[in-house]
């Protein structure tokens, strides 16, 4: 196995050249575009890496899966399901999903940027710093790593820089569908974006979606199995993006992507996998990163359909 993703990851490589770190915020024009790195864990805990896989770097959206899980668990389906919709977007991260007279709950997707506003606002917590502090003790025990914390340079870059995301929660509050303080609640959205993760972590966290909601090896339940498929589902319809249909036909297993230069991509009953490689496509999708999972797919025989 080790080989076999060796040889990939320097097949891989070169693709780097067609993309580009993410510049929206200083702090993270700062990567290494050459980076690239592989962590698996299977269903039985069997761990394979491969390149910068130790690397750290935020997680960004891919907090997004986390974020649905957390307001989940403290709402139930129903509740959730009545403040942000299902249906994939076909549009960018940041995009306003729908015209401003259309703008409702169900057009609101919680993998891109305003669905996943309205979920910092569905956590339960007296503040939004406890909020933010349930979050990332959830983060935590998923990605099975208790040292995962907040990368204050990126947190504070995002925060100043935050404009784009600014307009969206005010268009959100101004359509009724942001109860709380905007700046309260972004900045539980921007201090989420910028968690700092590796490969193994991204892996570990798929793995528990793979698993249908229990952790790797000792098979302790996290959430209950419906809500992994409820989050595969919406992963593998909105994960990517506006880049999901292509990813789908491409790879075939439910993801996410990040522009720190994440993906984390959940096998249902087989593995997790986390890749690192911050030169992005125009999606905001690791240009790098998704051929490597292109070709592991290929090789593996990943694809769900
Ligand atoms: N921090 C980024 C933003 O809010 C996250 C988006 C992403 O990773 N695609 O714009």
């Amino acid at each position: 196995m080790e080989e076999l993703l060796e040889r990939l990851l320097e097949e891989c490589r070169p693709a780097a050249k067609e993309g580009r770190v993410a510049d929206y915020i200083p702090e993270l024009a700062k990567g290494d575009p050459k980076a690239l790195g592989l962590y698996i864990i299977g269903s039985e805990g069997k761990r394979s890496w491969a390149g910068d896989c130790r690397q750290t770097f935020t997680i960004q959206s891919i907090v997004k899966p986390i974020l649905l899980l957390q307001a989940l668990l403290d709402n139930g389906v129903e509740f959730v399901m009545r403040r942000v919709g299902v249906e994939a977007t076909g549009k960018p991260f940041d995009a306003i999903n729908s015209g401003d007279q259309s703008l409702d709950s169900g057009n609101i997707n919680p993998m891109v940027n305003m669905g996943a506003i309205v979920m910092c606002s569905l956590i339960h917590g007296r503040s939004y710093d406890e909020r933010f502090q349930r979050l990332l003790g959830l983060t935590r025990r998923l990605a099975g790593d208790q040292e995962i914390d907040v990368d204050e340079a990126v947190y504070r870059s995002e925060k100043s820089h935050g404009s784009k995301n600014r307009a969206l929660a005010y268009l959100l509050k101004s359509h009724g569908l942001l109860d709380d303080d905007v700046e309260e609640v972004l900045d539980c959205y921007f201090r989420a974006c910028s968690i700092q993760v590796d490969c193994r972590a991204l892996a570990h966290i798929g793995a528990v979606l793979s698993n249908r909601g229990r952790l790797p090896v000792s098979n302790e339940r996290i959430f209950p199995g419906a809500m992994s498929r409820y989050v595969n589902a919406i992963l593998m319809t909105c994960g990517m993006y506006d880049g999901s249909g292509e990813f789908a036909l491409r790879v075939g297993v439910p993801a996410k992507s990040g522009v720190g230069g994440g993906i984390m991509a959940v096998v249902p009953t087989r593995m997790g996998i986390g890749i690192f490689g911050p030169a992005l496509d125009r999606k905001g999708n690791s240009v790098a990163g998704i051929k490597l999972l292109e070709r592991l797919s290929g090789e593996l025989h990943l694809s769900i359909f």
